[in-house]
């Protein structure tokens, strides 16, 4: 089998609003085969960015496009393929957008391997620890403490056992960050587990400090308070605190996350597979972590096809634990791929159809298809 053509599709919201929030937009990465078999991948970045560089030309062997250096490889050569992508963009790449732009690629090479040998990725992977994983609802805060409170108790109404909430406002007023945890906390009573993600907006004596505060209110992890370049920051704050300190997001590739393991020494190892290198990176980073006996947990804030990709990926690896849903009210979230993934009593399936196990929801492509 070969790959005869790769497509970036880039859908987005009619208006991108000022907040941290990654599913207003998206790329989708369409690989097509001399088989018919195609294959889908998504990337969590600037998707114009990431068209940019699969779609570019040679400049010289470790400077080209991601597409013109797969082209007529065989898809079931996964690593090869990375390698080869990772070696012919050194010049520009090796981290940052080059990494998350060959993510799209690899989850598309999986979805066809599994499409063409009829079974779910998670096999092709090499095993099945969970069928069905423990989600927590993942979401920004809301616009007011009432706000934040009553989406808490409406996401546990939904079954959720453990939610999460994030970013703005957290960082400009101390006492309000803290009426906000303590606000979920007693909207979700004291069975559900509760997590913060303070969207890199302290350094590290203030998140130290913040850290104590909110332990209070039992959190069972603070994520992402520091800078990803303050990995001293994250080592001072892992020694001062037994809050678990959980980070990994804003990585692309196993060097960085090498580093925020060994010199930042974070507890739980947050991969995003649209965004580290796809599931080939992903395998590796969870293989670094085990060996480091910390668990790792998805990021997941786009379509059902990342969704769809992090499931094989924790159902595969041994030390996972939760997972991740976005609950964004986003169509691109909720109605780009035909499959919904849907949340049963806390718990969401590990897909068994072939391949990723995602079919696009082509009313959906052509209502928000930019370019
Ligand atoms: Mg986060």
């Amino acid at each position: 089998m070969k790959i005869t053509d790769v497509e970036v599709m880039i859908l987005s919201l009619p208006e991108i609003v000022e907040r941290t929030d990654g599913s207003q937009d998206t790329a989708v990465v369409r690989v097509t085969t001399d088989e018919g078999i195609v294959g889908i991948g998504e990337v969590d970045s600037s998707p114009w960015i990431v068209k940019a560089i699969i779609e570019a030309g040679k400049s010289h062997t470790i400077c080209r496009g991601l597409r013109e250096i797969v082209l007529g490889e065989d898809p079931f050569q996964v690593s090869r393929i990375w390698e080869k992508m990772y070696q012919g963009s050194i010049y520009y790449g090796r981290r940052g957008a080059a990494i998350q732009a060959m993510s799209g690629i690899d989850l598309a090479l999986w979805d066809i391997m599994g499409k063409a040998a009829g079974v779910p990725v998670w096999r092709l992977l090499g095993a099945r620890w969970r069928k069905e994983v423990r989600a927590y609802a993942s979401s920004l805060f809301g616009d007011t403490l009432e706000d934040t409170g009553r989406m808490a108790r409406e996401y546990v109404d939904r079954g959720f056992t453990a939610v999460k909430f994030g970013w703005e406002p957290l960082g400009k007023n101390a006492e309000y960050d803290v009426a906000l945890v303590r606000e979920i906390r007693r909207a979700v009573g004291s069975g559900v587990d509760v997590m913060i993600d303070a969207g890199l907006v302290w350094d590290a004596k203030t998140a130290i400090g913040m850290a104590k505060r909110f332990s209070e209110y039992n959190i069972a992890w603070l994520e992402e308070p520091l800078h990803p370049d303050d990995i001293d920051g994250y080592a001072r704050l892992s020694s001062a605190t037994s809050v678990r300190i959980a980070a990994g997001e804003e990585e692309s590739s196993r060097q960085s996350y090498i580093d925020l393991m060994d010199r930042g020494n974070i507890d739980v190892v947050q991969v995003d597979v649209t965004r580290c290198g796809g599931l080939t990176e992903a395998m590796r980073i969870a293989g670094l972590a085990h060996d480091r006996h910390r668990p790792v947990v998805n990021h997941s804030f786009k379509s059902g096809i990342n969704i769809a990709a992090s499931l094989h990926f924790i159902a595969a690896v041994p030390n996972a634990f939760i997972f991740e849903y976005c609950v964004s009210q986003s169509p691109l979230r909720h109605d780009l791929t035909l499959q919904k993934f849907e949340v049963i009593d806390g718990m969401v399936k590990v897909p068994e159809e072939p391949g990723l196990g995602v079919d696009l929801n082509e009313k959906t492509v052509a209502t928000y298809r930019v370019a």
